[in-house]
């Protein structure tokens, strides 16, 4: 039986839920631009232009890597910007590139 305390706590979880759906959606990484001075940014060595990497640090990185062709890149085809679970509700540069690049397979 459906008692008004089970209904409420059941609204209440489905309110949660949708908030949690909300936030992890691509949609909501539409946020602030990744800044190469953010720590996060230093630490993965990411760069907004793939072609500014750091090559004696990265040696392996190959300029035509970027986080257009990346895994975890959440932007669409031809997104300038786009989300990357990396840098949680913020954006990288299509061109840009971290050490944590993986080829889209
Ligand atoms: Fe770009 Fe991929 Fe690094 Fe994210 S993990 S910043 S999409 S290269």
């Amino acid at each position: 039986m459906t008692t008004r305390r089970t209904f409420l706590r059941g609204g209440v979880s489905g309110v949660v839920a949708i908030a949690i759906a909300r936030y992890d959606s691509p949609a909501h990484a539409q946020g602030a631009k990744v800044s190469e001075t953010d720590p996060q940014a230093q630490a993965l060595g990411y760069r907004q232009d793939t072609t500014k990497v750091d090559k004696a640090k990265y040696p392996n990185h190959d300029a035509a890597q970027k986080c257009a062709t990346c895994q975890l890149f959440q932007g669409k085809a031809g997104d300038a910007w786009g989300g990357c679970p990396l840098f949680a509700g913020k954006q990288v540069s299509a061109n840009g590139w971290c050490s944590s690049y993986v080829k889209k397979a």
